[in-house]
């Protein structure tokens, strides 16, 4: 079985980060491609990488102020994201605009992503990963699988009329329980995406703040090889993988 799966790894030979020239970063929330990402952000755009943002809800229930719950927190957070990704050198974002904990399908954030995919066609699309063991929020279920099968499907014209001659090189789930991908980053990188999640006011006070950004550094020390480099883990696949593949959780 090793031998099977290590002959598996060789025949699907995953990209190499830089050599990327655009990227797709979908996201359930405006704050969690910062969190979860930000550093990889960070270094891809300062090396003229273009790095789009989808962000399925509007983020209007992050809130435990019922005052705020709606349009007024949309507005606030959909201000807080355009700050961060301001400073990690994002090209653009783009919003989906679908009810944060709201009633949407995983076939309509599908349908939207495949006609994003199709007209910026990106190199590679991240999203949160769909089968991390212990996720239980709706909004990032459905949003990493509906990106899932958007990068799966976006080419059949059944789904979304029209087709495309784009090849999608690969998926990258963050916030994964079986990285095999671990993009080393400078701690000028790490410092920037700080900067940005320090932007999502409406989320963290300073204490949770303090905590995440422990977290964070030790989880990016945790999964680099050597105890001086900082990196981001992720499971990068290609997208044949997500279909049939049974062996896939093992590449
Ligand atoms: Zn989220």
């Amino acid at each position: 079985m090793e031998r099977f799966v290590r002959r598996l790894k060789d025949m699907v030979k995953l990209p190499e980060f830089d050599s990327f020239s655009k990227v797709l970063c979908v996201q359930p929330h405006p704050d969690d491609a910062d969190i979860s990402m930000g550093g990889t952000i960070a270094k891809l755009s300062q090396k003229g990488i273009r790095v789009y943002y989808a962000t399925v809800t509007d983020g209007s229930a992050g809130t435990r102020d019922e005052s705020l719950i709606g349009e007024k927190l949309a507005e606030i957070r959909r201000k807080e994201q355009e700050k961060a990704a301001e400073i990690l050198g994002v090209h653009e974002l783009l919003w989906l605009g679908f009810e944060d904990l709201g009633d949407y399908s995983i076939e309509q954030v599908r349908e939207k992503l495949i006609q994003i995919i199709r007209k910026i066609e990106p190199d590679v699309v991240f999203t949160v990963d769909p089968f991390a063991p212990y996720e239980v929020h709706p909004d990032h279920l459905k949003c990493g699988m509906s990106t899932a099968q958007a990068v799966s499907l976006y080419k059949l014209p059944k789904l979304v009329p029209g087709t495309t001659n784009h090849n999608v090189a690969a998926i990258g789930f963050f916030n994964t329980a079986f990285p095999n991908t671990f993009y080393p980053i400078e701690r000028e990188h790490l410092n920037k995406k700080f900067q940005a999640i320090s932007q999502h006011r409406s989320q963290f006070d300073e204490k949770s703040l303090q905590m995440l950004f422990y977290y964070l550094t030790e989880k990016s020390r945790a999964y680099s090889p050597t105890e001086d480099q900082l990196v981001e883990p992720f499971k990068v696949l290609p997208p044949m993988a997500l279909h049939v593949i049974s062996e896939a959780h093992m590449l």
